[in-house]
């Protein structure tokens, strides 16, 4: 078994970094090289700004690189409680967000010719326990008649051709979701920023920030550059001189195990509908086939802070065990890979882009976020070239959460939480 993302093992990596120092003066500096950084880089530069991307790691090694591979459309919040929080017309123009952020990276694909099987699939949000059916059933017919009539409402005798498993009561299928190779995309986007002119420094973790003259001095151990404009698109990884974000912003990690590949057989013992599926448990899986048909099976597993080998491990463990209780039939399937990522959850996991203190920023996808991530990129470049501000998050209160500077020491306790909650509901 490897204990490496699937997606950065069977793509080719980013071949295009600037060689030589960090140093020059950009119009804007984007920090972070994951779908929010590379979506902007290589709009602003489309556009004809000098534009530069300041990455601590490579291209994709944080969230983008890592996830489950699923671009699902609308929100992962019941829409009813997303009406409820932020008002009936954010909540439809998030939702909206969603569904264009997956047109969005349709029409990338086929623009950049990205070869990264994108592939409309759909989606299935599982009943986990009788009871959760009727809050499934009770939030379709929100979605269904207010914004989004591509839905479908499955009985339990319905999931026989979709999932080969005896562990749901139902479903709700949204039509519009999608699912492609990350990590080809990760690297389509970064050549695509780079032919538009976009330069990429990888290894260049941003230190220091000040402002002098109205202009942002950005220092790295490689050097330093000044900007106009930065854009901030560092979601759970944020390091370096980035506090005020690290109080917002809550790392937790969840983690994945990837099967050998299936055989058709297994397929149709297993997920012959092929649509990327997710349980309604609070700590709960969720699960694909790969382009090479492995199962991609993840999960927050444990409420961990960190993504590491031993971290992994131990989450790969948990989740081998989810996976054989919900597919008997693959309990003693081999695994081939297991990794971790942390993602970037808000207290009300809600994302946030807008500008403080003159950057500007887009996170806090909250584990929904490959689709959003990349949408939002771009609608932060037309904010920051002075284009229509399409931003559906404009103006949504983003208060610290309290007690927390960085670390989530509570983490233990929100997961003995919701494992409660699990048992109970
Ligand atoms: C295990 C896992 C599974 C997930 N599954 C899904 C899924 O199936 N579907 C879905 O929609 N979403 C999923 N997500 C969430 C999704 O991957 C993210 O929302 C999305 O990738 C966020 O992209 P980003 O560019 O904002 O952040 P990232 O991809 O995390 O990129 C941030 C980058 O900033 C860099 N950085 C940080 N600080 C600095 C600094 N000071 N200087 C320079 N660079 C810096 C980091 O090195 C990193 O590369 C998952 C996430 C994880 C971890």
């Amino acid at each position: 078994m490897q204990f490496r993302s699937y997606w950065h093992d069977t793509a080719s990596p980013f071949a295009g970094a600037a060689s030589g120092p960090v140093e020059g003066a950009y119009d804007v500096a984007v920090v972070g090289g994951g779908f929010t950084g590379l979506a902007a880089a290589r709009a602003l530069a489309m556009a004809g700004a000098k534009v530069v991307v300041l990455e601590a790691g490579t291209v994709g090694c944080g969230a983008s690189g890592r996830n489950g591979g699923h671009l699902n459309n609308g929100l992962a919040h019941s829409f009813i409680a997303a009406k409820a929080a932020l008002g009936t017309e954010r909540a439809i123009a998030l939702y909206k967000a969603f569904d264009d952020a997956v047109d969005t990276i349709e029409r990338l694909v086929a623009e950049e010719g990205i070869d990264c099987a994108f592939r409309r699939a759909g989606k299935l949000k599982l009943a986990s326990k009788p009871g959760h059916l009727d809050a499934i059933a009770r939030n379709f017919e929100a979605v269904h008649r207010e914004v989004d009539p591509d839905t479908a409402l499955l009985g339990r005798a319905d999931l026989a051709g979709e999932i080969g498993s005896d562990g749901f009561h139902g479903a709700m299928l949204s039509k519009k979701s999608a699912m492609m190779h990350m990590g080809r995309f990760v690297t389509g986007m970064a050549d695509a920023a780079v032919r538009h002119g976009a330069v990429i420094h990888e290894h260049a973790p941003v230190t220091a920030r000040r402002e002098k003259g109205g202009r942002h001095l950005l220092g790295t151990p490689r050097g330093s550059l000044s900007a106009r404009e930065v854009l901030l698109a560092t979601g759970a990884y944020t390091s370096g001189p980035f506090a005020w974000f690290r109080r917002r912003i809550i790392a937790v990690g969840s983690f994945i195990i990837a099967t050998r590949p299936l055989s058709e057989a297994e397929i149709a013992a297993t997920m012959p509908g092929n649509r990327t599926a997710v349980t309604s448990l609070n700590i709960g899986n969720y699960f694909r086939l790969a382009p090479d048909n492995r199962l991609i099976f993840g999960g927050r597993a444990r409420f961990s802070a960190t993504s590491d080998e031993a971290s992994d491990a131990k989450s790969g463990a948990i989740l081998r065990a989810s996976l054989a209780r919900i597919f008997p039939q693959l309990a003693d399937v081999e695994i081939d890979y297991c990794w971790g990522g942390l993602v970037d959850m808000t207290r009300d996991r809600y994302p946030r882009a807008g500008r403080t203190d003159g950057v500007w920023y887009a996170m806090g996808y909250s584990g929904h976020g490959a689709q959003l991530s990349t949408h939002l990129g771009m609608i932060m470049a037309d904010a920051i070239l002075g284009r229509s501000d399409r931003n559906p998050l404009k103006d949504l209160a983003w208060p610290a959460v309290p007690g927390h500077f960085g670390k989530p020491w509570f983490l233990p306790l929100v997961g003995l939480y919701y494992k409660m909650l699990d048992r109970i509901q």
